[in-house]
């Protein structure tokens, strides 16, 4: 469980926690409130755990040894669900979680259309 940003009690889902995004944002079990993690910080989440599972499998060819890859895929991971900890929710209204979600259909809508025209 992590700590809402509303109620400051541990009301978010893990799993929520990690597919919330302004658009679609994690609710708390207890009071309601929604919030999400901030898209450029779970971005650089990504980004480094691609990073670190890339020079895993570098590191696995270089030494021609699985288990140096096999450490390095478990850093990675563990990497990963540290990250995951320490990212802090940001609260967010209905309304503007609605909105978020509306720009994401137009967005998607309009590049569906762009590459039907394309
Ligand atoms: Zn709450």
């Amino acid at each position: 469980m992590n700590t809402c940003p509303h109620c400051r009690q541990a009301g978010i889902k893990s799993w929520e926690k990690r597919f919330s995004s302004r658009g679609n944002p994690a609710t708390c079990t207890l009071c309601g409130g929604l919030s999400h993690v901030l898209s450029s910080a779970a971005g650089g989440t990504f980004v480094l755990t691609s990073i670190l599972m890339m020079v895993a499998i570098f590191v696995g060819f270089l030494t021609n040894s699985w288990l140096a890859g096999l450490s390095g895929y478990l850093l990675a991971a563990a990497y990963n669900v540290w990250a995951w900890q320490r990212e802090t929710l940001s609260p967010i209204l209905k309304e503007h979680a609605q909105a978020a979600n509306r720009a994401n259909w137009a967005v998607a809508t309009i590049s569906v259309l762009i590459s039907f025209l394309s």
